[in-house]
């Protein structure tokens, strides 16, 4: 070095300096499958020798071993949790994934989930004995049927999906009900969640698509021109997945309602709304409440979860069975209905163990706390927006949000950065990315969803982190974004081959190329 601290010969690397001899980052673990340390001879338990015995499977019998890798008790728990912490989690870090609603489960939910005398229960006690349980579920039932203000609630459905799926089923056995099963149509905007054309196919109904108007709304005039005598229904999401309430919402319904089809909402933004607006006041038929957005459950990898279907009056006879009645005093399911056309969504009564959650984060919020909770959300959305509007472009203007924020990446335009790009580099600065590229009437949409759950310290550190990042793009340095992740477990993987081509079965050293 030169007294300037500038080197004065060509600096080697050595190997040590860009790779660690085992792979690990600090104490970030490298963590092999298991099938490539798990040894078949070993095992974390003791089991004696099997006893000779007369083997009675005959040509049944297995030929070989399966050769199921074995490790000791401490390598299957290090295993294990090394594997958990390569998760990210809402307990770990601000998680803006827009859409999907990734807020804080409070631990009073999980105490009180964990309660022997709900986490015990099986579905195949006799009704009896869960007198207490069904009271749960009536008192959630009623707490969602006040709050959308609707006559009717399905509680069995698994996930927002499966909801659109009940919700959507039941209008199709009101349709055959009234002779009108020739209606095959559903209108669906163009910014719609990919579930919602893809229930309405499942059901065997064909999607006619309705242009999003320019300032990321749906019109009354364009549902017009697209209803007819064909159409069985309009799915539509409010607040929509652009984060804007939809204007003309009101008169839409009267629209659609007028034409003999029915209206049902994607309810998967009704977190920005409880306490402010009534879904069965704006005309809607039916609507799926995702327990894991709104009311604080926690998004397992697809599951356990819960998303009610809430019905309006038309209806409310086409919900499915199993619901709770109550008959001299005592609570009752109601597994067989007469003339019920739709039958049942899942086996058992629905999942419980969301249930009890999802009405402790009512019960512990109360009615003003719940509606502060959507003010929060939309505050912490419009303070994200606000203060990254100047240096990110926002396809809507100027308009407030609800309670997500959406760019797109006309700001990116001849930088040589994308989307993808600039996602990636989130990762390096320790926040998972929002939800990129969708909604697909964007182009190279970024969806932020703050919740209302962060902190402001917390949300102007994230905002400081993208600021940063915006910077970094107009000062030019590309490398930062295209070279990213750098510091993540793993660079940038081939995403496109990943989905095409997955490598599902383990089948040796051979699939690792
Ligand atoms: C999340 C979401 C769904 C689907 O809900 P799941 O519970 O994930 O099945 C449907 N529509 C919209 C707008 C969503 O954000």
């Amino acid at each position: 070095m030169n007294n300037q601290g500038r080197p004065t010969r060509p600096v080697e690397t050595a190997a040590w300096q860009t790779k660690t001899f085992t792979g690990n980052r600090g104490l970030d673990i490298e963590e092999p499958l298991l099938f490539e340390i798990g040894r078949p001879q070993t095992s974390g338990v003791d089991i004696d020798e099997a006893p000779d015995f007369a083997d009675r499977l005959g040509a049944h019998a297995r030929r070989g071993r399966i050769g199921l890798p074995g490790l000791s008790e401490p390598e299957t728990l290090r295993h294990y949790v090394r594997l958990s912490r390569k998760n990210y989690a809402i307990d770990s870090g601000l998680y803006p994934l827009g859409s999907c609603t990734m807020k804080h489960n409070p631990r009073l939910n999980e105490k009180m989930a964990r309660l022997p005398g709900f986490a015990d229960v099986h579905p195949l006690q006799p009704v009896s004995t869960v007198q207490g349980a069904l009271a749960l579920v009536k008192h959630l039932s009623h707490a969602l049927m006040t709050m959308t203000g609707m006559k009717a609630v399905a509680m069995t459905p698994k996930a927002g999906a499966h909801g659109e799926l009940c919700g959507m089923m039941a209008i199709k056995a009101a349709l055959m009900a009234s002779g009108e099963g020739a209606r095959k149509v559903v209108l669906a905007p163009e910014s719609a969640h990919g579930t919602n054309p893809a229930t309405a196919a499942l059901i065997g109904m064909t999607v006619r698509p309705v242009a999003a108007g320019a300032g990321g709304m749906v019109s009354a005039q364009a549902v017009r021109a697209a209803l007819g005598p064909d159409v069985a229904a309009i799915m539509l999401t409010n607040p929509n997945t652009c984060g804007l309430f939809e204007r003309e919402i009101v008169e839409i319904a009267e629209a659609v309602h007028e034409a003999g089809a029915y209206f049902y909402c994607d309810g998967a933004n009704f977190n920005a709304i409880v306490g402010k607006a009534k879904p069965g006041d704006l005309g809607v038929d039916a609507m799926h409440i995702n327990l894991h957005k709104t009311f604080s459950t926690p998004h397992g990898g697809g599951g356990p979860g819960a998303g009610p279907v809430v019905l309006s009056e038309r209806l409310a006879a086409f919900a499915p069975v199993p619901y709770v009645v109550e008959r001299e005093g005592k609570l009752d399911l109601v597994e067989h209905a007469e003339g019920q056309e739709l039958g049942r969504m899942s086996a058992f009564h629905g999942q419980m163990g969301m249930f009890v959650r999802a009405l402790s984060f009512i019960l512990s919020h109360g009615a003003d706390g719940l509606r502060q909770a959507s003010e929060d959300a939309v505050l912490a959305a419009n303070y994200v927006r606000a203060c990254l509007i100047d240096l990110m472009s926002a396809p809507f203007g100027d308009r407030p949000c609800m309670h997500e924020a959406l760019f797109d990446d006309s700001w990116l335009k001849d930088t040589g950065v994308t989307t993808l790009d600039f996602a990636k580099a989130m990762i390096d600065e320790g926040y998972h990315p929002m939800t990129m590229y969708f909604p697909l009437v964007v182009h190279g949409a970024m969806l932020i969803e703050p919740t209302e759950s962060e902190s402001k310290a917390s949300l102007d550190l994230f905002i400081m982190t993208l600021r940063d990042l915006a910077m970094s793009v107009q000062r030019g340095e590309v490398e930062r974004f295209t070279g990213a992740p750098r510091l993540a477990p793993r660079r940038r993987l081939d995403e496109t081959r990943a989905a095409r081509a997955p490598v599902l079965r383990w089948t040796g050293a051979a699939d690792r190329t």
